[in-house]
C-alpha cells in the first residue's frame, strides 16, 4: 500500500491513537496496527482494523471522558497465523 500524500511505501506498525468520539469522550486505542509512511507522518488503518476500531468505538460509553483500550498484539498484525507453506519437489 502506498502513502496517499507522497507515495511512498508505507509498512505495517503498531502505535497510540486517540479518537475524538464527541464533545467531552476521547478513547485512546492502543497497539493499533497502522500502515506508516516511510517519509512524511501520514498514516493510514487498513480495512479490516478500521472495522474493529469502530466495533470498540461503538461498545464506549458516551458519559465517559477519557478510555484507554489495549489492543491484543497478535491479530491484525500477524498475517498468515496458522497458515503451512507446503514445498513440494
Ligand atoms: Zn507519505
Amino acid at each position: 500500500m502506498r502513502c496517499r500524500v507522497c507515495g511512498s511505501l508505507q509498512t505495517q506498525t503498531t502505535t497510540d491513537l486517540p479518537f475524538k468520539l464527541g464533545e467531552h469522550t476521547i478513547v485512546i486505542l492502543k497497539g493499533l496496527p497502522t500502515l506508516q509512511c516511510e517519509r512524511c507522518a501520514e498514516y493510514s488503518l487498513a480495512d479490516a482494523t478500521f472495522a474493529r476500531v469502530e466495533q470498540m468505538l461503538a461498545r464506549v460509553d458516551r458519559g465517559t471522558e477519557l478510555e484507554i483500550i489495549a489492543l491484543p498484539h497478535d491479530t491484525t498484525a500477524k498475517r498468515g497465523h496458522g497458515h503451512h507453506w507446503c514445498i513440494r519437489t
